[in-house]
């Protein structure tokens, strides 16, 4: 077991505070802080130079008690195992608290995209999947996009395993494109989630969306579709800062224009004409209602929390908040909402994907986000109801209700042996 202090074990003090709650058993408490299946691959490339590069991929199956393991792939220079596990630990919660039938799971292989060509992206995505083949499938594991990963890669995924088993398998992965197997609306999902996250997080604080001011960092997938989605509901979305720089405007940024700009200038949004340079610590200090960390891990430690002016964080990115930040936020009375709840949008589209591609039958987009739109309201008062009953927290109430359906579950099941 991973010790306190990596990001393993910021999950395990967050278990830790919900288990104490449950009064959880001690067997069961193991059950659930132990990672199932742990599998480490190399994965030797020939890159467009000639050379051969060894890379190293990961994939953590944490938790399958509710079903198939379910979690995307990242592609990052600062993947690692303890982070591959940790996230994977937290797509089991995730799954649990938006109630779709999956075990959590996650893949990352350490490399930086931004250097590679597109050929050396595939063949790395192949090598990758083969040799992981045996461990994922539609009844086994399920893998999805993450950081750097997209629909593209996720059709490289599926033609390799379907290639490997001799049919075409859409079911082995979401977030594909439409044509092969993807859902509508998938792409949109995290954001649209987020952005039902924060408007049932206006409603329960009492602020109105019209008059709301957002600030986000991070215009990747989910937080460009998040400041899209909440600028559509009215709200200014006034500071928005990414990797290479940042961009500010009182009057709310153009989120439309942005969405244009960054592809053009590396998928950032500094330089963006239509505001003021801030930087990422600056963003952190903005007095606003909603602060939006739509980016990696740790990026709310207690080096920045302190600053923190915002009413609310809602966790677009997965681990955004250490444990003392989180707490000494709760304890300032800011309503933080996690990123079990605040992004799982994403990982329920995934399951309708699923469902579509076993049912062979593809529904509308208006019928995904009509349901999208009930899941996370469930969820969310879900959550919200178990906070007020115990008088907690939304991260520790959000561990309750899912560590409390995984529990039952395995009591249910029983020991094999
Ligand atoms: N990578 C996303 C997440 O962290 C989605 C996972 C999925 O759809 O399986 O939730």
């Amino acid at each position: 077991m991973a010790a306190h202090g990596t990001i393993f074990g910021a999950m395990l003090e967050e278990f830790d505070v919900a288990a104490r709650i449950l009064s959880l058993e001690p067997g069961i408490w193991k059950i659930l802080t132990t990672p199932k299946r742990q599998i480490i691959v190399s994965c030797p490339i020939q890159m467009d130079d000639g050379r051969i590069e060894v890379f190293t991929g990961y994939r953590v199956q944490y938790n399958i008690t509710l079903g198939p393991g379910k979690g995307g792939i990242r592609y990052h220079p600062d993947v690692s195992l303890d982070e591959v596990s940790a996230l994977a630990a937290w797509m089991t919660w995730k799954c649990a608290v938006a109630h779709v039938p999956f075990g959590g799971a996650k893949g990352g292989v350490i490399c930086d995209p931004n250097k590679m060509s597109r050929r050396e992206l595939e063949a790395l995505t192949r090598r990758y999947v083969a040799e992981i083949i045996d461990a994922i499938g539609p009844e086994k594991d399920v893998p999805a996009p993450d950081v750097n990963t997209n629909a593209q890669v996720m059709a490289w995924v599926m033609d390799t395993y379907s290639m490997h088993v001799g049919h075409t398998t859409t079911s082995v992965v979401t977030g594909k494109p439409v044509e092969l197997g993807g859902s509508l609306g998938r792409r949109e999902a995290t954001g649209r989630g987020v952005m039902i996250a924060t408007r049932e997080s206006a409603a329960h604080l009492g602020l109105d969306m019209k008059r709301a001011t957002v600030a986000v960092q991070g215009f990747g997938n989910v937080g460009s579709i998040s400041a899209q989605l909440i600028a559509q509901l009215g709200s200014k979305i006034v500071a928005i800062a990414d990797w290479k720089g940042g961009v500010y405007n009182a009057k709310g940024l153009d989120i439309e224009k942005l969405l244009e700009y960054a592809p053009a200038h590396e998928h950032s949004v500094a330089g963006f004409p239509g505001g003021d340079p801030i930087s990422n610590e600056d963003l952190f200090k903005m007095e606003v209602d909603f602060l939006i960390p739509a980016a990696l891990e740790n990026q709310i430690t207690m080096k920045n929390a302190p600053g923190i002016r915002a009413k609310a964080v809602i966790e677009g990115a997965n681990g955004p908040t250490t444990p003392e930040a989180h707490e000494h936020l709760h304890k300032r009375g800011v309503f933080v909402v996690p990123d079990i709840l605040a992004n799982s949008g994403g990982v329920t589209a995934s399951y309708f994907e699923w469902v579509q591609d076993r049912y062979g039958y593809f529904w509308t987009e208006s019928e995904v986000n009509d349901r999208l739109e009930a899941k996370m309201v469930q969820a969310f008062n879900a959550v919200s109801g178990m906070a007020k009953k115990y008088n907690i927290d939304m991260r520790t109430a959000a561990y309750v209700v899912a560590i409390d359906r995984v529990a039952t579950v395995t009591r249910m099941r029983g020991m094999y042996a």
